[in-house]
């Protein structure tokens, strides 16, 4: 197969990438490794507020449905259950299914593969009944399954927050939160949480979890003091990590950015990575939130656009600028230390290749 574009990951980032770059009559092929397309998003019944102008407040599923209604007119082929496993040794991207493994050569390639996430290790951890906060959300919003009736919560932050709100919502009854450091920024999660009435313990740190083929007890430790709690479900929230291992088989380079979420891929103002035809979005490029996911995809298929000459220079400076400052208002509605790190982080890129920043940048720069 031939391609202009080729996303790996049907995420929101992906599909709206996909978006922009069919909208423009560019062959644009989608590679995801699930049954569907939509990502994370196929489990996400919460409403979003802060999302880019074109998206009214939606919740995340109703979202997946529209980006998905955007794109089905559009001239895209999205491969559903195949997965990007390599690069041949003339650039070709290695595809495979079930049955098959193939070459796709593109023009451009858009990394999408969003986030896995980090999880905790303790005495009892690989008990039934111990599960990730995002597999708590699959279970009851995807599958329709209760996972447990009393639930301790491991890790505070907004993920972690709005899946307890859902468990409890569905009648869980949550014994608490609990977390080691709890910053000032996270006031506002505490407090959301004790307006539902759950309990939010810091300076606590999960001990062991016992149970007879599954997870029956939990000791907790509050600084020193203990407490059993009789529970059958433990969630871990501990945030979430880029999914790498595309953009490693393409060769990119990364950096540490903690506030990114640990490693990323080193990227440009374009969102352009060290392998000149990689641009990478969404979480792939760092965590964030999803109006950030939803921004820096129209981000990247931008500046492909313009590498493949569908966009001149002018075209690609003003839209550019727009979708920055769009960024800048997105991210900085959630935690404008997501912004100032992702600026960090591009910035270190540009000096490290000699690389001048754009000039529309230098307003940003002074923004932060
Ligand atoms: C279980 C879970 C639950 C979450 N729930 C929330 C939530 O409630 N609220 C919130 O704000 N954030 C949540 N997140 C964070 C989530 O990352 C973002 O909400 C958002 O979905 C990220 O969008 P994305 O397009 O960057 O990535 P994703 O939505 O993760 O999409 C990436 C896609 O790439 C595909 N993929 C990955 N590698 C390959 C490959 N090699 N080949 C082909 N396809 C590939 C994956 O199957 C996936 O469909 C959750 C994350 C997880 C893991």
């Amino acid at each position: 197969m031939k391609t202009d574009v080729l996303i790996i990951g049907g995420g929101p980032a992906g599909l709206n990438a996909a978006i922009e770059t069919a909208s423009r009559g560019i062959k644009t092929i989608i590679i995801e490794e699930s049954y569907a397309l939509g990502g994370q998003l196929k489990q996400q019944t919460q409403f979003f507020n802060n999302l880019p102008k074109q998206f009214d407040r939606q919740r995340g599923i109703h979202l997946m449905r529209t980006l998905i209604d955007r794109l089905s007119p559009l001239p895209v082929t999205c491969l559903l259950k195949h997965k990007m496993i390599g690069v041949y040794k003339d650039g070709r991207i290695g595809i495979a299914n079930d049955t098959e493994t193939f070459p796709i050569d593109a023009k451009k390639v858009i990394v999408t593969t969003g986030a896995a996430e980090e999880t905790d290790l303790f005495p009892g951890w690989t008990l039934p009944g111990v599960m990730t906060v995002g597999a708590a959300q699959i279970l009851i919003n995807r599958e329709r399954v209760l996972p447990g009736k009393n639930a301790l919560i491991v890790g505070l932050n907004s993920f972690s927050a709005e899946v307890t709100k859902q468990l409890k919502a569905c009648g869980i009854n949550i014994l608490g939160v609990i977390d080691k450091n709890v910053s000032v920024n996270d006031k506002k999660l505490v407090d959301g949480l004790e307006d539902k009435k759950i309990r939010v313990m810091v300076n606590t740190v999960i001990e062991r979890a016992t149970g007879a083929g599954e997870v029956e007890k939990v000791t907790i430790n509050n600084d020193g003091k203990k407490e059993d709690l009789d529970i059958d479900l433990i969630c871990i929230g501990k945030g979430l990590s880029p999914i790498l291992e595309p953009l490693e088989i393409l060769d990119c380079e990364f950096g540490f950015q903690a506030k990114l979420g640990g490693l990323v891929p080193k990227y440009y103002s374009t969102l352009g990575t060290s392998n000149p035809s990689v641009y990478v979005a969404g979480n792939a490029a760092g965590i964030t939130c999803l109006g950030g996911i939803l921004v820096t995809a129209e981000i990247a298929a931008l500046n492909a656009l313009k590498a493949l000459g569908v966009l001149n220079d002018n075209e690609a400076k003003i839209s550019s600028s727009f979708l920055w400052d769009e960024l800048r208002s997105m991210e900085s509605e959630e935690s404008i230390e997501t912004f100032i790190a992702r600026v960090a982080h591009i910035k270190e890129f540009h000096e490290e290749c000699e690389l001048p920043l754009p000039a529309s940048f230098h307003a940003i720069l002074e923004g932060c």
